[in-house]
């Protein structure tokens, strides 16, 4: 695996490998990696001939500044993995190197809707923060395909939302939510849970399936609300549980019994934040 610390290296050798007709998957992490963001890896060599990741802790996407000051590094255990997961190239640069102009001020994307729901709503400046990193990163590596997680439900379709509006040329491929033995999905914050928190944590992977078994056609809202309330008494602070349309995240209240639905929650485990989804 090669890696480049600068932008100047890594686009002139890209570019070489796409002059040859190479066809490259990017999968963008933040790094302490676990085998949810290795299965990425995975599928991208499976669609790919080149697999790039870049690891990057993306400070414009932190609306919380205790939150990006304890976000897990790993450095060298990532790159091992990523060895021994096959993939060929790794980006890794400085915030200089990407945001020469500074971290403020920066361009505006016109999100709509997804910007005043569930995690727009709850975290202000989020989604912003995190479309300006992939498109400077998608300027960079000019990838064919970019490998997302199903786990950050909004946040693939949010980057749908910008790669469209910017008229870039990547396909977005959507991969399966990895989960640990017990259900919870893997999350790089996993790590934070103290370990009471982390024997409850299955519980909101577990409220989605109840979700799931018990909503009926009519009003939903006594569902999201069972789920609230045990939550609630196994000790969580939920910032929302939520029934959407599982293709525009548009809220709802009352379910038509056709349509697709993705139940999502975000809940405080303690200091944690954890996010998960389930699609029906
Ligand atoms: P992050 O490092 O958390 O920014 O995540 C980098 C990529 O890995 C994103 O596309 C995430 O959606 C994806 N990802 C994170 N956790 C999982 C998981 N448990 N299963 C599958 N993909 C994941």
């Amino acid at each position: 695996m090669i890696v480049f610390k600068y932008i100047h290296d890594i686009s002139h050798y890209l570019h070489s490998l796409q002059q040859q007709g190479k066809k490259t998957g990017f999968v963008p992490t933040m790094g302490a990696l676990h085998q949810g963001h290795i299965s990425l890896i995975e599928s991208a060599h499976t669609k790919c001939d080149i697999v790039i990741s870049s690891i990057f802790v993306n400070p414009t996407q932190f609306n919380d500044p205790g939150d990006f000051d304890k976000y897990p590094i790993t450095i060298e255990k990532d790159i091992d993995m990523l060895e021994k997961a096959g993939c060929d190239v790794l980006f890794l640069p400085s915030v200089k190197e990407m945001y020469p102009e500074g971290l403020t001020d920066g361009k505006q994307y016109e999100l709509g809707y997804l910007e005043l729901v569930l995690d727009g709503a709850y975290r202000p400046g989020h989604f912003q923060g995190v479309c300006r990193v992939v498109e400077k990163l998608l300027r960079i590596v000019h990838p064919d395909k970019m490998l997302l997680g199903q786990k950050d439900y909004q946040q693939c379709m949010v980057l749908a939302k910008m790669v469209e509006t910017e008229r870039l040329k990547t396909i977005i491929i959507i991969c399966p939510t990895k989960r640990e033995a017990d259900g919870l999905a893997m999350s790089s914050r996993n790590v934070r849970l103290t370990n009471a928190f982390r024997t409850k944590a299955p519980l909101i992977y577990q409220c989605l399936q109840s979700i799931k078994k018990e909503i009926k056609p009519g009003d939903i809202s006594h569902v999201k609300q069972q789920a609230i309330e045990k939550l609630v008494a196994a000790g969580f602070k939920p910032d929302y549980i939520e029934v959407a349309n599982a293709q525009t995240l548009e809220l709802l209240h009352t379910w038509d019994g056709k349509t697709a639905l993705v139940a999502l929650a975000a809940v405080f485990a303690g200091e944690v934040r954890l996010i998960d989804n389930l699609v029906f």
